[in-house]
């Protein structure tokens, strides 16, 4: 059994104040698979005093130093690609191959797209032709709190780690208690690259513990969390009391919205983006809107695609999904698709309890239900699970109508191959990003949502900009 108890505070291991061991479990087995520990308040006061400390000088860096350290950080991030996937894998349940390509592709993707964007970065800017002697100066907001999930561990740390380092800001990183293991490498990459003392700190904890010591902490200038809505509404309580910034990336319940002159694949190309990683994708395309006349035709190659899609063990090779990270996760997936069932959606494919041959792990069977009503459950509520809902449509307007008719707000997708269609729904529907026919969001575009899916932007310029305060200055003398 893997034992990494110890937290990284102002450039070293250090043991917790006080012990308080929590297992990882094995989602593929069921068993223990490593031991860490829960931090409390001693530990998060001495990894935010070092972060305070660092802030000082970090701060007052220049953005090409900064910048090295970022590259470095890549360049070794590269180097433990194998061990990374392998933490991931083990920790959450991706498959080794999934968690090799997308899991820690994902870091990669960000930390490279963060170094291009910063290369053009202006911490200085004018403000306009009008006022020649003001300029606008964009500076580090202080320590800040990284609190982090379980789903996609890398793509979330990279996504508020490096643009922190590149704003000049110091920090605490939490990561998911559910799988820390993943950060640990991730610390130890940091480490490797040499970032100075205390400007990366991490201690180990759960929300309750470490989370809420962070985001009630005075010397704590700004929260960037990515998690449950439940979560991001109480750490904004918290904050509130020391008016920190908070930055929240909830959850989603995206819909698709499939016309009937979409492309032929538009169909299974959404059903497997939301079997993705077993459903565990806040952006996760849930709900699929379907226009009438290729209802039927939809709901067939989605039980298809159901059908096909294997479920196994994270350790195997391939292309299957895995299983859910957890056992909350896995009564919670089962709770609703009984759910569905009990209030009347059509189960065409899967259903509750576990994929034929697999008694043991947190596996769940790709479900699909048709007939959905905007207004079941399962449509409402966040899933997490491998679970796809089909509703049917009549018009634009309608579908329009479901699918901005929801609390959430992440991303959304629409098919068609009507252009002029699709760019006028795109700018009406209320998320914070909007997919269209299966191309994906460029490098550097900004990840976020409204409403419930909170409204941070993360990636890209908007990422950098999230961690810096803007300070407006007249007066400026020319250079
Ligand atoms: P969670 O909210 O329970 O936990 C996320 C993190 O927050 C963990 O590190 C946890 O320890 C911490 N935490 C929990 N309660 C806290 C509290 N009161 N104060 C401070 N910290 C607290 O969520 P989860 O189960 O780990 O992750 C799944 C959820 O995250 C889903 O709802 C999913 O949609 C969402 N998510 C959103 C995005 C996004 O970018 N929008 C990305 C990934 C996941």
């Amino acid at each position: 059994m893997i034992e990494k108890r110890d937290f990284y505070i102002d450039e070293r291991w250090v043991k917790p104040a006080t012990p308080s061991d929590c297992e990882v479990i094995d989602p593929s087995t069921e068993e223990p698979c490593a031991v860490i520990s829960l931090g409390g308040q001693t530990d998060t006061d001495k990894a935010v005093t070092a972060a305070k400390r660092a802030f000082e000088e970090w701060s007052r860096t220049e953005p090409s130093y900064r910048l090295a350290f970022v590259e470095k950080i890549l360049e070794v991030y590269k180097s433990r690609a194998e061990d990374m996937a392998q933490a991931i894998s083990m920790e959450m349940g991706a498959p080794i191959d999934m968690a090799r390509q997308s899991q820690v592709g994902a870091g990669t993707w960000h930390i490279s797209n963060f170094i291009t964007a910063f290369k053009s970065f202006e911490f200085l800017r004018p403000l306009g032709d009008h006022a020649p002697n003001d300029r606008i100066a964009m500076e580090p907001i202080g320590v800040v709190g990284l609190i982090t999930p379980w789903n996609w561990p890398m793509n979330q740390v990279t996504l508020k780690v490096i643009p922190a380092l590149l704003a000049g800001c110091t920090m605490v990183l939490k990561p998911s208690e559910i799988a820390p293991l993943s950060s640990m490498v991730f610390a130890e990459i940091v480490d490797a690259a040499g970032v100075p003392p205390g400007v990366f700190n991490l201690v180990n904890g759960d929300g309750a513990g470490v989370g809420t010591q962070l985001s009630s902490h005075p010397d704590v200038e700004m929260i960037s969390f990515t998690g449950s809505t439940r979560a991001g509404i109480a750490i904004s309580k918290t904050a509130a009391d020391s008016l920190k910034r908070v930055s929240l990336e909830l959850g989603g319940k995206g819909a698709n919205i499939i016309f009937a002159d979409a492309d032929e694949k538009a169909v299974k190309r959404g059903t497997v983006h939301c079997f993705n990683n077993s459903g565990q994708s806040c952006n996760a395309p849930t709900r699929m809107l379907v226009e009438r006349p290729i209802y039927d035709k939809a709901v067939e190659i989605a039980r298809e695609v159901a059908e096909a899609t294997e479920v196994k063990s994270a350790h195997e090779a391939g292309r299957h999904i895995g299983p859910l990270s957890s056992a909350a996760q896995f009564e919670k997936v089962q709770r609703l698709i009984q759910k569905g069932i009990d209030e009347g959606a059509r189960l065409v494919a899967g259903g509750p309890g576990r994929p034929a041959g697999l008694n043991r792990g947190f596996f769940a069977r790709p479900t699909v239900f048709a007939d959905v009503t905007n207004d079941m459950t399962i449509a409402r509520e966040e899933i997490f699970g491998p679970v796809l809902s089909i509703i049917p449509f009549e018009t634009e307007e309608e579908a329009i109508q479901i699918a901005n008719d929801t609390p959430y707000g992440l991303t959304n997708y629409v098919q068609s191959e009507d252009g002029q269609k699709r760019n006028r729904v795109a700018r009406r529907l209320r998320s914070g990003m909007v997919e269209m026919n299966g191309q994906p969001r460029g490098a550097g575009s900004p990840f976020g949502g409204v409403k419930a899916s909170g409204r941070a932007r993360e990636g890209g310029v908007w990422g950098i900009e999230e961690f810096l305060e803007v300070k407006a200055i007249s007066g400026w003398a020319a250079e």
